[in-house]
C-alpha cells in the first residue's frame, strides 16, 4: 500500500505509511503498526482519536444540515459554541468570530485590531510587532508576523516586513540576571521597539504565550507577561495572544494567558479547538473592540466556511468532552508527570541542554555543550534523525531546527490531553530507546 503512486504533494514528497485508524492516544498504519501520537499530530488531537461520543454528535448534525451560510442563517452549533467558548474564557473576552485554521485566526485578529483602531480615529496605526523566532502561520499576512527565516525567505519581497523583537529565550541568556530581571529585560525590547517605530504607528503586538514549533515550548519568566501587558497599555497597542497551539487546554488552562492572569485584547485559537474532528479556529475579543467595528459598518473580513454548523458541532462536542472528562485538569497533572520524566533525561543524555514547557506542551533541546549552549553540529541532522528513530519504534514526536533562524534541534512532546500516567511512562520508555539509538548512531556519550 505504501508504495502506491501519489499525485499529492505537501512541503516535500511523503514517504510515510498510510494511516488506517486512531484510537485514544494511538494511531495505526495499514500494516497494523501502532504509534503513540506523542505530538497530537501537530498539537491538534487534544481529546485523542476516534472519540465515539464526539463522532455521534457530529453525525447527528450531519443528518440535519452540513452547511448553512452564515449570512443566510444563524445556526445553533455556531451560537452554542460561541457561548461555550466565552464561558470557558476569562472575563473581558466575550465576542467570537470563527475561522477554519490557525493562519486564518491570526489574519483575522490583526484585521480586527486594524478596524478597531480606525473606529478610534487612529488610522495611522498599522504596524504589528511580533517576535523572532515565532510561528504565526503561512498565509502572507500571518507569514509576515512569523519569525522563521526559511519560511519567509522566498516570499520576502511580497511582504511589508513587520517589526520583530527577540523572543525571551532566557535559557540562552548568559547575563547574571535573576529570572525576574530577565523577564523584564525581554519585555523592555517591546517598549524600545514601539518607541523606535513611533508609538502612534504601532497597532498591535502578537506573541505565543508558550512558544510552539519555532521556539520549542518556550516559556518566558513570569515577569515578562505582566510587563508586556503594561507596555501595550502605555502606548495603546493592542495585545494579541496567538493561542493557536496553546489554547483549548493544552497548557493546563483553557487559555495559556490564564497562567499569568493576563487578558489579551484578542486571542487567536485553532488546533485543539477542533481537536482534529473539524478544521476550526476562532478569534475571541472583548465587546469593547468588536461593538465599535460592528457599529461602524461591520468587520470587513470573513471566510466562506467560517462558522459552518458541521465544524461548530464538532467544536462544541470537543469542548463538552473536555469538560466532562476534566481534560484541562488532566493536562496540568500529566504535564507535571511528563516534565519530571523529561528532566531525568538530562541526567542520562549530556547532549540534552534544556527541558521546558507548560502542561502538555513540552520540549527538550539538544546542545553540543551545556555551558555555552552551543547547538549540536547541524550536519548530524539530529532533529530529523531522532524523529525517525522514534517513529520506527512507534512514537511520533515533532521537531524543528531553529535558534534565531540558525541551528538548535528541539523536540516537542505534546500528547493528547487524555493521556494516563502509565501511558506517559510508555511514551518515555520509547523515547529513551530512541535517544540511546541516536547517541549510538552519531557517537555521542550517554550517562554521567
Ligand atoms: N499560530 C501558531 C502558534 C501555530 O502553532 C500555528 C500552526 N503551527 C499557526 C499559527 C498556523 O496554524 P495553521 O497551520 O492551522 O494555519
Amino acid at each position: 500500500m505504501t508504495s502506491a503512486p501519489s499525485y499529492l504533494f505537501y512541503q516535500s514528497r511523503n514517504p510515510r505509511p498510510f494511516l488506517d485508524r486512531g484510537e485514544g492516544i494511538y494511531l495505526f498504519d495499514e500494516d497494523g503498526k501502532r504509534y503513540i501520537d506523542g505530538s497530537s499530530g501537530a498539537m491538534v488531537s487534544n481529546i485523542g482519536h476516534s472519540n465515539q461520543r464526539v463522532l455521534a454528535k457530529i453525525k447527528a448534525q450531519m443528518d440535519k444540515a452540513t452547511f448553512g451560510y452564515r449570512l443566510h442563517f444563524r445556526t445553533h452549533p455556531s451560537e452554542d459554541l460561541a457561548a461555550k467558548t466565552v464561558a470557558m474564557t476569562p472575563d473581558g473576552l466575550d465576542r467570537v468570530f470563527f475561522v477554519s485554521g490557525g493562519s486564518e485566526a491570526v489574519e483575522s485578529a490583526v484585521k480586527l485590531a486594524r478596524q478597531y483602531a480606525i473606529t478610534q480615529g487612529q488610522g495611522e496605526r498599522y504596524k504589528v510587532i511580533s517576535r523572532f523566532p515565532s510561528y504565526h502561520g503561512c498565509t502572507l499576512g500571518a507569514l509576515d508576523l512569523t519569525g522563521y527565516a526559511p519560511l519567509r525567505e522566498p516570499f520576502s519581497p511580497m511582504m511589508r516586513g513587520m517589526p520583530k523583537i527577540g523572543a525571551p529565550a532566557t535559557y540562552l541568556d548568559r547575563s547574571n540576571l535573576s529570572e525576574e530581571q530577565l523577564g523584564l529585560k525581554y519585555a523592555e525590547l517591546l517598549r524600545d521597539r514601539i518607541l523606535e517605530e513611533g508609538p502612534q504607528s504601532v497597532l498591535a503586538f502578537v506573541m505565543e504565550p508558550v512558544g510552539g514549533a519555532s521556539t520549542g515550548a518556550l516559556v518566558a519568566p513570569d515577569s515578562y507577561y505582566g510587563r508586556v501587558r503594561e507596555i501595550c497599555d502605555e502606548f495603546g497597542v493592542l495585545l494579541i495572544y496567538d493561542e493557536v497551539m496553546t489554547g483549548a487546554g493544552r497548557t493546563g488552562k483553557f487559555l495559556a494567558a490564564e497562567h499569568w492572569g493576563i487578558t489579551p485584547d484578542i486571542v487567536a485559537m485553532s488546533k485543539g479547538f477542533g481537536a482534529g474532528y473539524a478544521p476550526l479556529g476562532a478569534i475571541i475579543a472583548g465587546a469593547r473592540l468588536v461593538e465599535p467595528v460592528l457599529d461602524a459598518g461591520g468587520f470587513q473580513h470573513g471566510f466562506t466556511y467560517a462558522g459552518n454548523p458541521l465544524a461548530c458541532s464538532a467544536g462544541l462536542a470537543v469542548l463538552e468532552e473536555m469538560e466532562e472528562q476534566k481534560l484541562i485538569e488532566n493536562a496540568a497533572r500529566m504535564g507535571d508527570v511528563l516534565m519530571a520524566e523529561l528532566q531525568t533525561l538530562m541526567d542520562q543524555y549530556p547532549f540534552i541542554g534544556d527541558v521546558r514547557g507548560k502542561g502538555l506542551l513540552t520540549a527538550f533541546e539538544f546542545v553540543a555543550d551545556r555551558t555555552t549552549m552551543e547547538p549540536l553540529n547541524p550536519k548530524l541532522n539530529a532533529y530529523d534523525r531522532l524523529v525517525e528513530l522514534a517513529y520506527a519504534r512507534g512514537l511520533i514526536i515533532y521537531s524543528r531546527r531553529t535558534r534565531g533562524g540558525t541551528a538548535g534541534d528541539h523536540f516537542l512532546v505534546a500528547p493528547p490531553l487524555i493521556i494516563t500516567e502509565d501511558q506517559v511512562h510508555e511514551l518515555m520508555a520509547i523515547l529513551r530507546d530512541a535517544l540511546d539509538a541516536f547517541a549510538a548512531e552519531v557517537g555521542l556519550p550517554v550517562g554521567c
